[in-house]
């Protein structure tokens, strides 16, 4: 049996990952890098079975590529995941369209991943001819799953995106495994550690009450899948108008179809409900007209409605724009975190306001991926899913674990 690293070897984005147990051959998430639409390594389309970890693009951006090709298999994913990864190739379809590329697939193609589409539940085996499959809740955003596939004795565990403590919007990940032979573990953050949830939310609560009082806008750049329903969560523990702007909206209602994926869905409906949801361009300018919070899309500021408000106020000094999630390089998100200029479109320049990075990650910190592996203490060690992974591998090595950072392209036997 072997593991084929196609995607997501020493990098974020596009993850992509083959199990073949020379039988059937199981491919775990099928990616694109959101920023240069890289996808992964070719896996052929000799493929039993897809199984989809959760709807972020980086995991699930290439899957109607193979339909494009010719593939006829299944999708295994949570419903709520489908769900949210549908509207999420739709936009990226129209996005690759307006930016002038040439995608890799059309409209037809992930209708047809729709019909191929295979649901699956938390704790529930599904059993195929040569492995039985059981995903678990990884906690990263509502639907996200940890794969565990068991074939000829050996069981194969890959966390996919992962987060091992509660946030507003999320329950911890389920981590309760037992005789894992090998774990293949998302290492986004493997370099350092996260601050308590509680902290950060307490310092974005103190950025709002500034910002607001002083008559300015707080604008927060947010993923449409996660970050948007948390960040309306904790906006809305204050008392201060909150406008929601582009792919987030649908996201949310999405997300409020499936209750039992959040951890508080009731709290989430009653922020939506109160939150004033912004559809036409004069929505926009009105949102302008009061001082507030505004939860808009892109989370690293490459496209989306964000961009119309930060030419808005980018001169204030009284506004702040604070970045909330991962900046993959190259995006303008990043950019402006590293060298303080916002370089977009026809616009380079160094904005007057104040811009602010809160650290909340829907992904584990290395404490906790460290802890998780003594925990589960598997035979094997594969850390996939990030850019700086290397010093953690050797700190499990020194713990007496075989712990690797593959490359895409290496094959692994792990019979
Ligand atoms: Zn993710
Ligand atoms: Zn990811």
């Amino acid at each position: 049996m072997k593991l084929s690293f196609l995607g997501g070897g020493n990098e974020v984005g596009r993850m992509g990952i083959l199990f073949d147990n020379s039988r059937e051959r199981f491919l775990m998430d099928y990616g694109v890098n959101v920023e240069t639409m890289d996808v992964p390594l070719d896996p052929g389309l000799n493929i039993n079975a897809l199984l989809l970890s959760h709807a972020h693009l980086d995991h699930a951006g290439n899957i109607p590529s193979l339909y494009h090709r010719g593939w006829n298999g299944r999708v295994f994913a949570t419903p709520i995941t489908f769900e949210l990864c549908e509207m999420l190739l739709r936009d990226s379809m129209k996005v690759q369209g307006i930016k002038g590329i040439n995608p890799t697939y059309g409209l037809q193609d992930i209708l047809k991943m729709e019909r191929h589409k295979a649901g699956m539940q938390f704790r529930h085996r599904r059993v195929f001819k040569s492995a039985m499959v059981e995903f678990n809740d990884a906690g990263h955003v509502p639907g996200s799953a940890s794969i565990l596939i068991e074939s000829q004795g050996r069981r194969i565990l890959y966390t996919g995106d992962i987060k091992f403590s509660d946030t507003s919007l999320m329950k911890a990940a389920f981590r309760d495994y037992d005789d894992i032979d090998v774990l293949v573990i998302e290492s986004t953050y493997a370099y350092k550690n996260h601050p308590p949830r509680k902290e950060i939310s307490d310092r974005l609560k103190d950025i709002i009450q500034g910002t607001v009082y002083g008559g300015g806008f707080v604008l927060l750049p947010s993923f449409a899948v996660g970050r948007t329903q948390e960040m309306l969560m904790v906006a809305s523990e204050l008392d201060f108008p909150v406008f929601l702007d582009g792919m987030g909206i649908g996201a949310t209602r999405g997300i409020l179809e499936h209750p039992e994926n959040t951890r508080n869905a009731k709290l989430l409906k009653e922020a939506f409900g109160r939150a004033h949801k912004i559809r036409s361009m004069r929505q926009r300018d009105m949102a302008l007209g009061v001082p507030s919070v505004i939860i808009t899309t892109a989370g690293m500021l490459s496209g989306g409605p964000v961009g119309y408000y930060i030419r808005r106020l980018y001169n204030r000094e009284d506004c702040s724009l604070i970045l909330n999630g991962f900046q993959i390089p190259g995006t303008p998100g990043r950019t402006l975190l590293d060298t303080g200029r916002y370089v977009y479109e026809d616009l380079d320049v160094k904005p007057k306001m104040k811009v602010d990075f809160l650290d909340f990650s829907a992904h584990c910190g290395r404490d906790e991926i460290i802890k998780f592996v003594e925990d589960v203490s598997p035979g094997k060690v594969f850390l996939v899913h990030g850019e700086r992974s290397d010093a953690l591998a050797s700190i499990l090595q020194d713990m007496g674990f075989d712990a690797s950072v593959p490359k895409n392209g290496d094959v692994v036997r792990v019979d």
